[in-house]
């Protein structure tokens, strides 16, 4: 059996690996347009702030992938999918393949903006190859720009901090990481990012246009007509599924890849696809959404390796979780934190800097933010995937580390209200 993947990052790396425990003898390759192993994505905002170094972000040894008999071919971009003969190509060159997966990730989106491109001094931050690039260009006395307060703009930020003379965020959205964090939260961390990190975050603005010395740009001009001085802008206005060769292909597309939500084929026989560049069904309010986070891609290639290797392992439910940490501030998120209105409702303690937030749907928890008190998150969380009656514990739940107290087989007694 061939097995052909594209991408070799979380969701190309673990399907390569299930497809592996599946199929001792199969000829598994997978092809990435980076220069790199798989390595681990998030860290490359610790490698720009100097938390670790470049042999540390790779996910496996090479000798591992020898043993394994997992095939890398790299610098190589697979350029099309012919489906009928299936066939990936690179160039003019054509690999057959029986079970194709498709596991592309995101691309940046880059919002228009008068004289910026084409510039020297303009970066995105995704990979390894623009981490790299960053820190180089990065110095302390630069004076750095970046769009965007998700997750990625975020990091980059916190590692340019580190370096940098001053770092000014802009962001679309009336608060920062709007979509891990709600309001009060955001705010929380807002005001310990700028005392900590020394950020300026520029809220409710975008950037509209640059002003350019020769092929650098000098300052960018805000819509609110202010002026920041610019040695180094980062875009990272956030991420878009890449979906060009699977559009090109006839696979069905709306938005990210379509795929079976059991078992991640696509619309195509023998075709899977799985991570940032599907779309994802949330098991907690039945909703449709890219879901671009690391432990979804690991779980969908995982799902989608064991499918094409003949495997029984389906898919059970896609979630969001998250936990990073920002200048000491230890942030887990996970489910439906901006639900807001009729059927939600939350308890809240935020004492300081410690913050708890949980939200309920009837007799469910659906989700939790935790900023300094995390101690519970693996509790909540199996709560979550569980969807577990927490009618008679609601309030204990709350309160934890009360259910630490009991032992497994006491804590489900307690969870089915024997107790
Ligand atoms: C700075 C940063 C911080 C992050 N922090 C977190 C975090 O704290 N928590 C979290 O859960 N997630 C985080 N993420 C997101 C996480 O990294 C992604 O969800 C995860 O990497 C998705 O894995 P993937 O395999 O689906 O896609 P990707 O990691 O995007 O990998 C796709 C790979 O496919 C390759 N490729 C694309 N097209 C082709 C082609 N035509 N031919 C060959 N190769 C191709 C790409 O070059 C890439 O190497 C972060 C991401 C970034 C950038």
């Amino acid at each position: 059996m061939k097995y052909i993947i594209i991408g070799a990052c979380a969701a190309g790396l673990a399907c390569a690996e299930q497809i592996r425990k599946e199929d001792a003898s199969g000829e598994i390759t997978v092809f990435t347009k980076e220069a790199y192993l798989p390595y681990s994505r998030p860290s490359i905002s610790y490698l720009l702030k100097g938390a670790v170094k470049e042999k540390d972000m790779y996910l496996r040894k090479p000798s591992y992938y020898a043993a394994k008999r997992i095939h890398f071919v790299r610098d190589t971009a697979i350029t099309a999918i012919d489906t009928k003969n299936k066939t990936v190509k690179a160039g003019r060159k054509a690999y057959a393949y029986d079970k194709l997966c498709i596991c592309t990730g995101s691309k940046p989106f880059v919002p228009p903006m008068k004289h910026v491109e084409g510039k020297s001094n303009v970066f995105c931050f995704l990979d390894l190859a623009s981490a790299k690039a960053v820190k180089a260009a990065a110095k302390p006395h630069t004076r750095a720009v970046v769009i965007g307060a998700g997750l990625i703009g975020m990091k980059a930020a916190e590692g340019l901090s580190k370096i940098c003379q001053s770092v000014d965020v802009v962001e679309l959205a009336p608060r920062i990481l709007p979509s891990i964090l709600d309001q009060k939260s955001s705010k929380l961390v807002k005001n310990h990012v700028e005392k900590e990190g020394h950020i300026r975050f520029h809220l409710a603005q975008t950037v509209s246009e640059a002003r350019s010395k020769g092929e650098r740009i000098s300052s960018v001009v805000l819509n609110s007509g202010e002026v920041l001085a610019c040695d180094m802008l980062v875009i990272a206005v956030g991420v878009r599924p890449e979906t060009a060769l699977a559009e090109a292909a006839g696979l069905s597309v709306n938005r990210g890849i379509l795929t079976d939500s059991k078992t991640m084929q696509t619309s195509q026989k023998d075709v899977y696809a799985a991570g940032d560049c599907t779309v994802s069904t949330d098991m907690l309010d039945g909703s449709k959404k890219i879901i671009a986070l690391y432990p979804n891609a690991v779980y969908q290639g995982t799902v989608a390796g064991a499918q094409m290797a003949g495997g029984s392992q389906e898919l059970g439910g896609c979630y969001a979780v998250n936990a990073i940490d920002f200048y000491g501030l230890r942030i887990c998120t996970c489910g439906l934190i901006n639900a807001a209105g009729e059927p939600y409702r939350d308890k809240v303690r935020h004492s300081g800097e410690a913050y708890k937030r949980l939200i309920f749907e009837d007799n469910r928890l659906v989700g939790f933010v935790l900023i300094n008190a995390s101690q519970n998150a693996g509790i909540y969380t199996n709560l979550i995937e569980n969807q577990s009656d927490i009618t008679a514990l609601e309030q204990d739940i709350f309160d934890t580390p009360s259910l630490f107290m009991f032992d497994k087989a006491q804590r489900e007694k307690r969870l089915k209200g024997a107790l």
